[in-house]
């Protein structure tokens, strides 16, 4: 299971995440991408139907703006 947040301070608005996978990522009005489920927290998993498109998001960000981990980003209070 993985979780996903994005390093917005490395995100250059470039829209292909968003056009990969609408479902798991969404912009501000200036183009930088976060997480739509959980408002860039990286504490939703995503979803087994996300995982491919999230995999070619991933490796595909120009920056490496897009993060992974095993474990929640931050923890739900
Ligand atoms: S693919 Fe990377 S650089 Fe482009 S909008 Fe998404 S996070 Fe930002």
């Amino acid at each position: 299971m993985y979780y996903t947040k994005i390093n917005q301070e490395n995100c250059i608005a470039c829209g292909l995440c968003q056009i990969i996978s609408p479902a798991l990522f969404d912009f501000t009005p200036d183009g930088i991408a976060f997480t739509r489920k959980d408002e860039n927290k990286g504490i939703i998993p995503v979803p087994s139907e996300e995982m491919d498109a999230f995999r070619k998001a991933y490796q595909q960000c120009p920056t490496g703006a897009i993060l992974r981990s095993e474990e929640p980003f931050e923890r739900q209070a």
